[in-house]
């Protein structure tokens, strides 16, 4: 028998108790800085050595954090179902805990890439980004983040994942960051939807479970079950 396809939608929450903040729990700050000064084109624009300096602490800190009980659990679930991760984070904690699959929509900061060819992408070899680092072309390299306001490339690949899912585990996202959070609406008819995140997230499907529970908990208490039964069920 086919093994059951599972797709984990992800979002900052799976990694807050990595020690990785939110930014939607903060105030709309993202670690005491507004989106509009550090996470858009316009920031890279006007202030460009603000907006290095703010994902080089952004970098330092994921390099500090550990996958938590949540990242390690979806990992384990690899060993009875075929398992893919699309996530929000830019962080590498799903990596790290072991999750083989992972695509990531928002980018990844532990890598950069060029500001002429956005296609050109490089693992950073060391923990910061200096105003003169060029990428192979001679342009400046930036962080491979996706800012607010610039397209997401990402979204066709994670939509073809969506749409073929017959589980789909959200977690740790208030639904509310578009483009991504309407992915959603791309699993097919038969698919199982749950998400665990605590808070009272506006439910954006209909049929959705939601587990009210942080991620450490909810996720290793599901996955346990689904593993126990050989079977994922809603
Ligand atoms: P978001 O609004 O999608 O996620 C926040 C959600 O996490 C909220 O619904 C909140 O209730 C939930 N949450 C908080 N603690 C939780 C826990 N312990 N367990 C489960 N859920 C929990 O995302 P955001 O914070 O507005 O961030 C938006 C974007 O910024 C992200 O999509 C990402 O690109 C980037 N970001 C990335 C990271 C990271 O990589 N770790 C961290 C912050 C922001």
């Amino acid at each position: 028998m086919d093994r059951q396809r599972l797709v984990v939608f992800s979002g900052a929450g799976i990694s807050a108790e990595s020690g990785l903040r939110t930014f939607r729990d903060s105030d709309g700050l993202w670690e005491e800085h507004r989106i509009e000064d550090v996470a858009t084109p316009e920031a890279w624009h006007r202030d460009p050595t603000s907006v290095l300096r703010f994902y080089d602490q952004r970098r330092a800190q994921v390099i500090a954090a550990m996958p938590n009980a949540a990242h390690i659990a979806i990992a384990q679930l690899q060993g009875k179902f075929e398992v893919v991760v699309v996530t929000q984070n830019i962080d590498d904690l799903h990596e790290r805990a072991g999750s083989e699959h992972v695509l990531h929509l928002h980018g990844e900061i532990l890598k950069a890439r060029s500001t002429k060819d956005p296609g050109l992408v490089v693992q950073l070899e060391k923990p910061t980004i200096e105003i003169g680092d060029r990428c192979a072309l001679g342009s400046q390299l930036r962080p491979h983040i996706v800012w607010f306001g610039e397209a997401v490339p990402m979204m066709d690949p994670a939509i073809d994942l969506i749409a073929r899912a017959d589980h789909l585990l959200v977690v740790g996202t208030s639904l509310n960051v578009y483009p991504a959070a309407g992915l959603i609406q791309y699993a097919p008819r038969y698919c199982s939807i749950t998400l665990v995140d605590p808070a009272d997230v506006t439910l954006t499907r209909a049929g959705m479970t939601h587990i009210k529970a942080k991620a450490s908990e909810g996720v290793p208490s599901l996955a346990s079950e689904w593993m126990r039964k050989g079977s994922i069920t809603a």
